[in-house]
């Protein structure tokens, strides 16, 4: 039994972190945050024995789940890079802005989903298209999706800056059922400052904020948070529920070179978890009327204790597995982020060198990244629930190392904390428990 209480203002919780089983009972203390290891008997009945008596003993608590072995993590999502060139210069970017566009061809594209869709036969593919800028490409993907018509088992999305996004586009991508990523980080200039966009960012905020606004069924808001947004996301997540959105993601910014602009403080949670409280505002016991993604991803993990389907929230994650990129040359890696022109231990092969088994069944350097091998995440109570921090591609770009801890940590560990703390309020009970 490896158990550690977790003691906060308002709420302690016993969790085993080999399971992520945990219990949480309400308190009256005012103190600060404590993580407590070494668990006594004296300890637990102090602290829990009134509310729980012997039920603590019973093998529940310790109880492991196997369950994660029963799923077989299957590839379903296809990402296509087809260009790594890109028409902004946002400053916190890895994408290539020289001026040489290196750009995909349709063959590339009809041919790496012919051969990823039907490995997963009848199970559907999502295809998305990335960048760089993808609309650079915009021809190539029109000629190869109205030659993919035969292709029953595929689902569109694409992510976009949404710079040359025309109305003309945006009927191709209706009919043809694409579900769009639309990169804005605010709704003022100062929000999308980081864009660098020569002059442009008023253009830039409101022709995207107009474009969400009248095709939101299939054009959904991607905000990257950092420094000139942080305290700003109350009022951005306000505008997007206010406008009858149903949701948007938020993703915590990783530098490709630095930290300069990914917000480490406590300004982060301060801040962040406003969404959460808005999301409890609209849940009905089961389903958030309004959500951030990855808030709701991880809630559905930590309280519902869903082994998710998501690859991005398991360890290791599903880069190579559940998930594979292919570049405008037709190499196939791991994961869009993990695409290098320098290092190839995330390099899988060639769609038209190599078969679909030769790709898949090769061991990429990502994949040792493992909840079990981060030494901090290891000792961690909430290592079951938590998945490592965000990211593990964009944790171990930056120092190529598999055992880094994220610089989200912090982050993660209070969110998970806030959660059970909010579901309890939710209930206004003094006892919650995730089995
Ligand atoms: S990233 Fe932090 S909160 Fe998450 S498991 Fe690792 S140590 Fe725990
Ligand atoms: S490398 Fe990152 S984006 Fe790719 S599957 Fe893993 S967690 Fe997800």
């Amino acid at each position: 039994m490896d158990l550690s209480l977790i003691v906060e203002k308002g709420i302690d919780i016993l969790i085993n972190k080999n399971t992520g089983k945990w219990i949480a009972i309400k308190n009256n203390e005012e103190q600060d945050l404590k993580i407590i290891k070494k668990i006594s008997r004296e300890l637990l009945i102090d602290k829990f024995g009134n509310k729980f008596g012997t039920y603590l003993w019973s093998k529940r608590i310790e109880m492991s789940e196997k369950i994660e072995d029963k799923f077989c993590h299957q590839m379903n999502c296809l990402v296509i890079n087809v260009t790594d060139s890109c028409n902004l210069k946002c400053q916190y970017c890895y994408a290539n802005n020289e001026n040489k566009i290196k750009m995909i061809d349709s063959e590339t594209i009809i041919k790496a989903v012919e051969k990823f869709s039907e490995r997963i036969y009848p199970n559907n593919l999502t295809v998305i298209f990335h960048g760089g800028e993808p609309l650079l490409a915009f021809e190539k993907i029109k000629e190869a999706v109205e030659n993919l018509k035969h292709i029953k088992n595929v689902v569109y999305s694409l992510q976009t800056n949404g710079t040359l996004l025309t109305q003309e586009k945006l009927i191709f991508f209706k009919k043809n059922k694409f579900l769009i990523g639309l990169s804005i980080d605010g709704i003022s200039d100062e929000n999308n400052s980081l864009r660098n966009i020569d002059g442009k960012i008023k253009d830039y905020t409101n022709k995207n904020l107009e474009i969400l606004k009248n095709n939101k069924s299939f054009v959904k808001p991607l905000i990257v948070v950092h420094k000139k947004n942080i305290n700003n996301i109350k009022e951005i997540v306000n505008f997007f529920k206010n406008n009858d959105f149903d949701g948007l993601v938020c993703n915590l910014l990783f530098e490709p070179e630095n930290f300069d602009n990914c917000v480490l403080d406590d300004s982060l949670f301060d801040n962040m978890r406003y969404i959460l409280d808005l999301m409890m505002e609209n849940y009905d016991g089961e389903n958030f009327a309004f959500s951030e993604r990855d808030i709701r991803l991880l809630f559905r993990k930590v309280i519902y204790g869903f082994i998710d389907e998501y690859m991005c929230m398991n360890s290791p994650c599903g880069a190579g597995k559940e998930t594979v990129a292919v570049d405008y040359k037709g190499d196939v890696w791991a994961c869009n982020v993990l695409i290098s022109k320098t290092e190839k231990d995330n390099y899988m092969g060639n769609i038209f060198e190599n078969s679909i088994n030769e790709i898949l069944s090769k061991e990429v350097k990502i994949s040792k990244r493992n909840i079990d091998s981060i030494p901090i995440c290891n000792e961690c109570p909430y290592k079951k629930l938590c998945g490592g921090g965000g990211c593990c591609g964009f944790v171990t770009n930056q120092r190529n190392n598999l055992k880094d801890k994220s610089i989200y940590c912090d982050y993660h560990f209070k969110l998970i904390t806030y959660m059970i703390d909010s579901v309890m309020r939710y209930y206004e009970s003094d006892i919650i428990t995730n089995f």
